[in-house]
């Protein structure tokens, strides 16, 4: 299958060529033809299955193709609601590059930058627009914003947007926007609120479902280490000093633990930076860049701002905390072993996370391999235990 026999128009095809796509991902094979026929849309799938060019693909097919009045204002014709920030820039920077030759335009509406660039965006007219939900809202509010015309609603990682609260918001949007109007769905996870809400949004959707969240990551090279809380910093530090590990996301559960463990690493000279909600859009997106071009060679991220990151060609995921919902640790590991790439994923666990790490393998149905051979053996198995009590090693 070609990208040609999903009935692209040569722009796009010329885009996808200057980027080297050679072949549709089998999400896009499914949706591109649903989207371009009209259907709504469920799609039960994760970052890295090539899920945002399977919806942005026929979106700007669709709406190039309609004619535009020389000289009106662009209506916003699409909007995508997605969780995160880096995740809005993110598809709008793969907008931008698959609608390079046709004449569409695109908005990015994101919290915790300046509302004024954004104001300029939407007066200047944009076709496609990506918000994060808060923001979207404030917007509206004070009317800087117009949704009337919106055909096509993309609702990206639903699930996510559920788990970080926007519910109201999204409500409070999705009743602004044309009843008659087509819906694209993704979630990742399929808990039974997303089930409540595909029902209530979607008319006879067609679904796809790729890679269920349990059987993913089987190219991931998954281990876990058990290592008292205190030793993790030290365990991490001996493990950076394998120079084949060339790059790694760290995660951390907190944005105190996620500057701690980047403040370590730095004292052990191993490049490292923090990227969390504390800080501002600039700084995550400094830090981010930094990340990719090699420049750092650790990444430190709490969950929700590691979400929808994509970094190509990750070679290590590591868990210094355990997440205590399952799913979470399958959409951590999936960000290495990405399109096709092997990678390799390593957890700690503390005492408190072995309840964790038996609801991981519960989800993925199958141990993650023990490393038994290491300086830091678990020793602290009272929860009660004060860190001093633990002998340290090394
Ligand atoms: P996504 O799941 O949308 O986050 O996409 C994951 C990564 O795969 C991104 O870096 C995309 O640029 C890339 N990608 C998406 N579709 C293709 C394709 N058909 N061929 C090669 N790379 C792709």
């Amino acid at each position: 299958m070609t990208f040609k026999d999903l009935k692209l128009i040569p722009p796009i095809l010329k885009a996808l060529a200057k980027e080297n796509y050679s072949a549709p991902t089998p999400i896009q094979e499914q949706a591109i033809p649903a989207v371009l026929a009209r259907r709504d849309l469920f799609g039960c799938a994760q970052t890295g299955t090539g899920k945002t060019a399977a919806f942005a693909l026929p979106i700007i097919q669709l709406l190039s193709e309609q004619p535009v009045k020389p000289n009106a204002r662009r209506p916003i014709r699409s909007l995508i609601l997605t969780p995160t920030r880096e995740l809005a820039i993110q598809i709008d920077d793969n907008i931008k590059i698959y609608g390079q030759y046709t004449r569409l335009r695109s908005a990015v509406i994101v919290g915790g930058v300046s509302q004024k660039a954004q104001e300029q965006s939407l007066e200047q007219g944009a076709d496609i627009l990506i918000a994060t939900p808060g923001r979207l809202i404030d917007l509206m509010n004070q009317s800087l914003v117009d949704l009337r015309q919106i055909q096509i609603l993309v609702l990206d990682e639903a699930d996510r947007m559920l788990d970080m609260g926007f519910i109201h918001d999204m409500k409070r949007i999705i009743a602004k926007l044309p009843a008659q109007r087509q819906t694209l769905f993704f979630s990742a996870t399929m808990p039974p609120e997303i089930t409540k809400l595909v029902q209530t949004l979607l008319h006879n959707p067609v679904k796809i479902e790729i890679t269920p969240v349990s059987s993913t990551a089987e190219r991931i090279d998954q281990s876990v280490y058990f290592v008292d809380k205190e030793n993790k910093l030290k365990l991490l530090n001996l493990l950076l000093q394998d120079r084949s590990i060339a790059s790694a996301l760290v995660f951390a559960r907190t944005k105190h633990g996620a500057d701690r463990i980047a403040r370590g690493l730095n004292k052990a000279n191993i490049t490292a930076q923090a990227i969390h909600g504390d800080k501002s859009q600039n700084a995550r997106q400094t830090a981010l860049n930094n990340f990719k071009s090699g420049a750092t060679r650790v990444l430190v991220a709490t969950d929700i701002a590691a979400r929808g990151i994509d970094i190509e060609e990750l070679s290590h995921v590591i868990n210094f905390n355990l997440p205590n919902v399952p799913e979470t640790y399958v959409h951590r590991i999936g960000r290495t072993g990405r399109a096709g790439l092997s990678g390799v994923a390593i957890s700690f666990c503390e005492y408190e996370e072995i309840p964790y790490l038996k609801d991981i393998e519960k989800l993925i149905r199958k141990p993650i391999p023990k490393v038994e051979d290491h300086p830091y053996p678990m020793v602290n198995t009272d929860p009660a235990a004060k860190p001093e009590k633990s002998p340290s090693r090394r």
